[in-house]
C-alpha cells in the first residue's frame, strides 16, 4: 500500500544505475517504483556478464576517475561511492569478488550474472521496490503530482513527487536500451547530443595477406592514437582491430573521425627500445626468423609487418625497427551504434545540474548511460553508473 505520508518516487529504466538508486533510497522517507518496458530488468547488466563480468576496476580511485569524460555529478558520483564502496556493497548483500590479473573486478568463481542481479533485486525487496516490468515510459513528465505511463498499451497513471530517468544508452537494442526516449527529450527541450559508438571495433580495409590471421590475437602491444596510448592485447578480426586498447581509443578516434580516415599506430614491442631491436634485427640471421625466435613476434604480427613495408624496407634494421615501434594502421570507421559495449551521447551535461536534475524540469534526474559520458570497458562502466544512481539516493534522502 501506498503511504500518504511518503514521497513517491519513479524510477525509469531498470538497468544497473535504477536498481542501485533504488536500493539506496530511505525506504521510510519513500515509496520507490522501478518502471521497464521489457519483461524482466537488468538485461544489459546480464549480457555484461555473458563475457568477463567486470563489475569494477581495482585502480585507486583516482587513477580511475582520469579513464572518465563526463559532467561534473560523475566525478562527484564516483568519489563519494567509489570502487572500493562498490565491493563492500556488493559484499554485503553476499557477492563477493576478487581481483583478476588485469586488476579488473569479477563476482568470485562460482557466482554467476544471475546470481548477481539475484541479490541485488533481494536487496531492493528488503527495501519494499515496487518494480513495474512491461511498463513504458513515452514523453510523460510529472504533472500534478503524476506521471503517465503504458502498461501493455494501456495509459496509466502513477503517484510522482520525484522521476529518476535511467534508460540507457543507444546500444544493443535486444536488451532494452534503445535510445528511444532522445525524441521525447529533444521535444521537451532537453538537450541531447547525437549517439555514438564507444567501446567498440575500429574498422579497417585490411590487405589480402591478412585474411589468414582473422581471429588471431597480438599480445602485449600498445596502441597509440594521437597523445593517448594503451597497453594490451587486440584482436584481427575480418572487420578490423578489437580488443581493451581499440576499445578504449574508439571514443576518442570518434570525435575526430568524419570524411577523413584517422591514422594509429601500434607498438609491437613496447618494452623493447628502438635501438636494441635495431641492433637485434642487424645480426647475420634471416630476418623472418629474427622477428619470430629473437624478438618473438607472433605470425599475425609478422604479416602486419610484412604488409607495411616494401622488400627494401623489410631489409632495412632501422626502418624496420621504426615499423615495429610505431606500425600505422588506417582507421575507416568505427562499428555499428547497436553492436558498441557503450555510448556516448544522450543528455548533454549542459541540460543537468550538479545533482543530475535536469535544468528545464525541477524534481526529475537522469542517472547511467542516458548522460553524456564515457569511460573504457573493464569496470568503469558499471561503476560509473553504479556511482551515479548511488549518488542520486544519498542526496535525495537528505532532501
Ligand atoms: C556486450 C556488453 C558487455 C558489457 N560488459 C561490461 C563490463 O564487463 N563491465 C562494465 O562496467 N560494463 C559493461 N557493459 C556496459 C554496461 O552494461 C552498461 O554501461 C550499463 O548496463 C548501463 O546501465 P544503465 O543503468 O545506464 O542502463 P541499461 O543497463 O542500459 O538499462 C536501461 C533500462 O531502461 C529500460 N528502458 C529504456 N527505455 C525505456 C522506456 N521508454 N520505458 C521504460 N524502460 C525503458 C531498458 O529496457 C533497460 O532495461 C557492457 C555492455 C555490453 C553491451
Amino acid at each position: 500500500m501506498e503511504s500518504k505520508s511518503k514521497k513517491s518516487i519513479i524510477i525509469i529504466g531498470g538497468g544497473p544505475a535504477a536498481m542501485m538508486l533504488a536500493c539506496t533510497l530511505d525506504n521510510e522517507k519513500f515509496d520507490v517504483t522501478i518502471v521497464e518496458k521489457g519483461k524482466s530488468i537488468g538485461r544489459k547488466f546480464l549480457v555484461a556478464g555473458k563475457g568477463g563480468f567486470n563489475l569494477t576496476h581495482s585502480e585507486n580511485i583516482s587513477e580511475m576517475a582520469q579513464k572518465y569524460e563526463g559532467p561534473k555529478s560523475l566525478f562527484d558520483a564516483l568519489n563519494t561511492f567509489t570502487n572500493e564502496d562498490l565491493r563492500q556493497w556488493l559484499s554485503d548483500i553476499g557477492i563477493e569478488t576478487y581481483i583478476g590479473s588485469s586488476k579488473r573486478v569479477f563476482p568470485i568463481k562460482g557466482i554467476k550474472p544471475i546470481e548477481v542481479l539475484q541479490a541485488i533485486i533481494l536487496e531492493m525487496k528488503r527495501k519494499d521496490v515496487k518494480i513495474l516490468t512491461e511498463t513504458l515510459w513515452s514523453g510523460s513528465f510529472i504533472k500534478n503530482d503524476t506521471i503517465e505511463l503504458s502498461q501493455k498499451g494501456i495509459v496509466t497513471k502513477l503517484k510522482a513527487h520525484k522521476v529518476a530517468f535511467a534508460m540507457g544508452g543507444g546500444s544493443w537494442k535486444v536488451t532494452g536500451s534503445d535510445g528511444n526516449w532522445v525524441k521525447y527529450f529533444r521535444l521537451a527541450g532537453v538537450e541531447c547530443k547525437p549517439f555514438r559508438p564507444s567501446n567498440c571495433v575500429m574498422k579497417i580495409d585490411w590487405s589480402e595477406s591478412i585474411n589468414a590471421h582473422f581471429g588471431k590475437p597480438l599480445k602485449n602491444i600498445s596502441l597509440r592514437y594521437k597523445d593517448k596510448t594503451i597497453k594490451g592485447e587486440l584482436m584481427i578480426t575480418k572487420e578490423g582491430i578489437e580488443g581493451s586498447p581499440a576499445y578504449a581509443l574508439s571514443y576518442y578516434v570518434g570525435e575526430s573521425i568524419g570524411s577523413e580516415k584517422q591514422e594509429i599506430f601500434v607498438d609491437l614491442k613496447p618494452t623493447t627500445s628502438i635501438d636494441k631491436i635495431i641492433k637485434i634485427l642487424s645480426s647475420k640471421k634471416k630476418i623472418t626468423s629474427i622477428l619470430k625466435t629473437d624478438l618473438s613476434l607472433s605470425v599475425g604480427a609478422i604479416a602486419l609487418i610484412k604488409s607495411k613495408t616494401s622488400r627494401e624496407d623489410f631489409a632495412d634494421p632501422k626502418t624496420l625497427a621504426a615499423i615495429i615501434k610505431n606500425l600505422p594502421l588506417q582507421i575507416k570507421g568505427l562499428g555499428e551504434l547497436d553492436e558498441a559495449i557503450s555510448t556516448v551521447g544522450g543528455v548533454s551535461a549542459n541540460a543537468i545540474g550538479d545533482t543530475m536534475e535536469l535544468i528545464n524540469f525541477s524534481n526529475h534526474f537522469v542517472i547511467g548511460e542516458m548522460l553524456d559520458w564515457n569511460a573504457p570497458t573493464g569496470g568503469y562502466l558499471l561503476q560509473g553508473c553504479f556511482s551515479m544512481g548511488r549518488r542520486l539516493g544519498t542526496l535525495l534522502n537528505k532532501d
